[in-house]
């Protein structure tokens, strides 16, 4: 029964050995640098014309817009929501 014990616990350490070496070498956490951000998309406001970040526009219909009151002014002026 001793014996017994020893193998379960040598094909214990056995097995924990072969499946360290199957994987492939841990790559260090920074070895990839993680993608640049992607450069900034400027739109411009339909309505006024202003520049602003794709991020902060708000888009709607026929283009983006600054704000929610500049997207409602140029959908009732181009022929509204309908
Ligand atoms: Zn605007």
């Amino acid at each position: 029964m001793k014996y017994l014990l020893l193998l379960i616990v040598l094909a214990l350490v056995f097995f924990l050995l072969g499946v360290k070496r199957a994987r492939p070498p841990a790559r260090p956490p920074q070895a990839r640098p993680p993608a640049p951000p992607a450069p900034q998309n400027m739109v411009s406001c339909m309505q006024c014309g202003l520049h602003l970040p794709r991020d902060e526009s708000l888009p709607g219909r026929g283009g983006v817009f600054c704000s929610a009151g500049h997207r409602q002014a140029y959908e009732l002026e181009h022929g509204g929501p309908t």
